[in-house]
């Protein structure tokens, strides 16, 4: 089990933002941002890499609900940015999928 099923279960603590049915949103530990909130769907994939066809709607999800807390917190119409990293190389820690939404400060391109 990871933390973050740990934490939509609800038996370790998380700033959460948003949840319905299907995601959760709460704010990341470690910020790398003014606002920094991880979106997660309830369901444990492990990443996008491990997504099929029936995790469309799902994937739609994730971005809906992410711009929704973005509109929330008052990032438009600056702007944020939504990454998702996948396994070791692309900078995955927690083998749960999950959006990060950054914002509240200029990002730069490329990323590190
Ligand atoms: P990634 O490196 O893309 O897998 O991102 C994992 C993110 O989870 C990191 O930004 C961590 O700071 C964050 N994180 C780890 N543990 C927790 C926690 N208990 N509550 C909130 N965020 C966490």
């Amino acid at each position: 089990m990871t933390i973050f099923a740990k934490i939509i279960a609800g038996e370790i603590p998380a700033e959460r933002l948003y949840e319905d049915e299907h995601v959760v949103a709460f704010r990341d530990i470690n910020p790398q941002a003014p606002v920094h909130v991880l979106v997660v769907p309830r369901k444990p994939l492990i990443s996008v890499a491990h997504a099929d066809a029936e995790d469309a709607e799902l994937l739609g999800r994730l971005l809906l609900a992410a711009a929704r807390v973005a509109r929330e917190l008052g990032l438009e119409p600056g702007g944020y940015r939504l990454v998702t990293n996948i396994g070791d190389q692309g900078g995955q820690s927690v083998y749960h999928l999950h959006v990060h939404l950054l914002g509240g400060r200029q990002m730069s391109w490329p990323p590190g």
